[in-house]
């Protein structure tokens, strides 16, 4: 099922190819969270089905449907993170899948039918591998699409993206994120804080709407307030440090830009208590502390130590709060 705000595109996508001018290559980009993936699929789906229906979607239930449910359909080939030899994910798309990728589909050539390939995400292919995609992409064959998925498409190669038609996942308007995120099954007020909190990103709202998500927020606030008030900073870095650390300056970062636009319709009770303690902050001092944070987002994975990484970016938080 794609998402509403993506039906237009669709549509247009659709007609493409019914008039047999599908492009061979196309790059869906935009944020996470508006259904990109979802919407990769099921083109996927609609491109193998023996019978789509009228609006193109996949049937579902024909030979070629239940192989793809199964991910057994060998001409529906998704590409996304291996497993290096110690069996955990890498961080980055190599060639020798790209190369891989290439015999399978020259193998393939002149079995009839479409060949459709998901790479996801495609901002992650390094520079080798993006170099062997170029030299498929600038010899394409016959009915196969290559669907690139991208979050951040500045990411990747200038000739890469020339040779793709490019698809801009754009943020929908409130109205329609609002009447999804209740399809979901989100009560209208809960739907409207998490909304607002999200930047208006939907598919970001629904994760904030969790129950779990919302206590986080609570306690986040909670925390920034103890700072406010002269708690003991390190205390609180080392509880974050222990659990949900990345949650948690997500949260924050999350909070921080809420906090400082411009009064939105419903903002949920956190932001507002928010705003009361960041009436006097210093700006240019906050948003070193926001930069900060982005930033730690990043290294935690390192191997330095997390408190104090954490400790950094809450006295900045507090430097920023001081009279
Ligand atoms: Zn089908």
């Amino acid at each position: 099922m794609i998402a509403p705000w993506l039906r237009s595109t669709w549509a247009e996508l659709w007609a493409r190819r019914q008039a047999d001018r599908m492009p061979h290559a196309l790059l869906l980009a935009g944020p996470q969270g508006l259904g990109k993936r979802a919407f990769a699929s099921a083109l996927m789906h609609a491109l193998l089905c023996q019978q789509p229906g009228a609006e193109g979607f996949a049937c579902g239930h024909c030979r070629a449907c239940q192989l793809l449910a199964a991910q057994t359909h060998a001409d529906g080939m998704r590409i996304t993170f291996g497993l290096r030899d110690d069996g955990k994910p890498r961080t980055e798309i190599i060639v020798e899948q790209i190369r891989a990728l290439c015999e399978s589909i020259t193998r393939t050539a002149g079995r009839g039918g479409w060949r459709v390939v998901l790479i996801d995400p495609a901002d992650a292919l390094n520079r080798n591998a993006a170099n062997a995609l170029l030299k498929t992409l600038e010899e394409p064959e016959a009915n196969v699409l290559i669907v690139l998925l991208a979050d951040q498409p500045g990411r990747l190669p200038a000739t890469i993206i020339s040779r793709c038609q490019r698809i801009a996942i754009n943020l929908p308007s409130r109205a329609l994120a609002l009447d999804w995120l209740q399809q979901q099954g989100i009560d209208a007020s809960v739907a409207a804080e998490s909304l607002a909190l999200a930047d208006g990103n939907p598919g970001e709202a629904l994760g904030l709407a969790a129950p779990a998500a919302r206590e986080r927020v609570d306690e986040v606030v909670a925390d920034i307030e103890a700072i406010a008030a002269g708690h003991e900073t390190y205390a609180i870095a080392s509880r974050w440090a222990d659990e949900h650390a990345d949650g948690r300056l997500r949260t924050l970062a999350r909070l921080l830009t809420a906090a400082l636009r411009p009064v939105q319709p419903n903002a949920a009770p956190a932001i507002l208590r928010l705003r009361q303690v960041l009436a006097e902050a210093d700006f240019v001092r906050l948003n070193a502390a926001w930069e900060q944070c982005n930033f730690v987002r990043n290294q935690l994975d390192s191997p330095l130590r997390k408190d104090l990484q954490i400790l950094e970016v809450l006295q900045r938080l507090r430097s920023s709060l001081a009279r």
